[in-house]
């Protein structure tokens, strides 16, 4: 079944659908750190741009009552349509705070609630018998608002279930406000009504579902190395950054290790840089396979990795990578073992009062096993060797 459903998903979205991926686009809470980051500021920036025109076009509106309705009508829903700006105005004001996925949802709710307000408000101030023909036409075609609403979901990025739990109150104001009788006028009556929503909830969820795919496509490509797949410098950066400020404020360890390819250049000089390349994106691909949970790699510089390991004691960290090395990091086409030498860091061993000390230190301790002969570990407490080079390589 779901071989069936990665093939049909890769056919219909052939470069954006990745396999794999399928729980990605039905719900937010396998999205990786820093996709869920780029898709956040991606929704938030969209209602920013909505609620900014929103609030223009509310307010524009204004001339167009006073000229065709009663002036008393016209003043009230005047009124209406200035707080509808200044709400409008001050959800532009929210969304700037932070990149959270909870303020995206509080303000793509509060996007929506606006003109829902503003929608109920107006048909019971139109309803009022003797308004004139505008009153009446407004009414006939104000059962469409809704529907326009549902059509906009789709410019979000979002997931199936996401998608779903917003249409739902729009689906339920529509079919509240027709039931109503609030005045507004649909052909077919409630049922057709509701039938016309939910088929454009089922278009808005395919949009929202196409685009949170394509986004994440683009937001995987830029953040990851083209190479090796690892994360790339500036991403892993952002991580250490995440995890750094997590970890600090609620008192947990955070261990970094940094590993450097024994005599990578050698291998190069002497098989050329393709089977380089080849032998840099087996050795990622070592270390990848061996990460669990929120662990993660990031390729630092040419045949440098940095290794994350949020929540993890040195002991902890140390033991992971003995098991990368056991494990090995691929061969040269001799036959000899790719060797690595590594540098162990740990946020509250090393007192560290910022990732990029804690990155240096690492970084620092590499060195130290490099000079110590390679194909080692160094890590806090323990300046001498923790491992020492027959254990694995050759
Ligand atoms: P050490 O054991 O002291 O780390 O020696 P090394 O040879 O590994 O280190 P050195 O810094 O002297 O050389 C690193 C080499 O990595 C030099 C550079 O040409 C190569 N390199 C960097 N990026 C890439 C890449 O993307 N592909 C390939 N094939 N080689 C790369
Ligand atoms: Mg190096
Ligand atoms: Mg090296």
């Amino acid at each position: 079944m779901s071989r069936v459903s990665a093939y049909l998903l890769n056919w219909l979205l052939s470069n954006e659908y990745r396999p794999g991926r399928l729980r990605h686009l039905l719900w937010p809470h396998a999205h990786p750190a820093l996709i869920a980051i780029r898709r956040n500021a991606l929704i938030l920036s969209r209602i920013r741009a909505l609620a900014s025109v929103f609030a223009v076009l509310t307010v524009l509106w204004i001339p167009l009552d006073l000229l065709t309705l009663p002036a008393h009508v016209a003043a009230i829903l005047a009124v209406i349509r200035v707080l509808a700006c200044a709400a409008f105005f001050s959800l532009v004001a929210m969304t700037h705070r932070k990149q959270t996925l909870w303020l995206a949802y509080r303000s793509l709710a509060v996007l929506y609630a606006i003109p829902t307000v503003f929608y109920f408000a107006s048909l019971v101030l139109l309803r009022t018998p003797g308004l004139g023909p505008y009153a009446q036409i407004a009414l006939e075609v104000y059962w469409a608002l809704p529907v326009v609403a549902m059509a906009g979901l789709g410019v979000f990025p979002l997931t199936v279930l996401e998608n779903t739990a917003f249409s739902m109150p729009i689906l339920m104001g529509e079919v509240l406000a027709l039931n109503a009788h609030l005045g507004v006028f649909f052909p077919g009556g409630v049922v057709d009504a509701a039938w016309m929503m939910i088929l454009m909830s089922g278009i808005a969820v395919f949009v929202g579902v196409s685009q949170l795919s394509f986004a994440m496509v683009l937001a995987g490509q830029s953040i990851n190395d083209a190479l090796t797949g690892c994360y790339s410098r500036g991403s892993v950066s952002e991580l250490l950054d995440l995890h750094f400020k997590v970890c600090s404020r609620v008192g947990s360890p955070l261990a970094v290790a940094f590993l450097d390819l024994d005599h990578f250049k050698k291998i190069n000089d002497q098989f050329g840089h393709d089977v380089g390349d080849h032998v840099l994106a087996t050795a990622a691909q070592s270390i990848q396979a061996a990460l669990r949970g929120a662990e993660c790699a990031g390729r630092w510089g040419g045949e440098e990795f940095v290794v994350l390991f949020p929540g993890r004691t040195t002991a902890e960290a140390i033991q992971s990578i003995e098991q990368i090395r056991a494990a090995g990091l691929g061969r040269v086409p001799g036959g000899r073992a790719v060797t690595v030498s590594v540098g162990v860091a740990e946020r509250t061993d090393d007192q560290c009062g910022d990732w990029r000390s804690l990155v240096r230190i690492a970084d620092q301790r590499m060195y130290a096993a490099k000079r110590a002969g390679r194909d080692r570990v160094h890590c806090p407490h323990d300046s001498d060797v923790v491992t020492a080079r027959v254990a694995y390589g050759s």
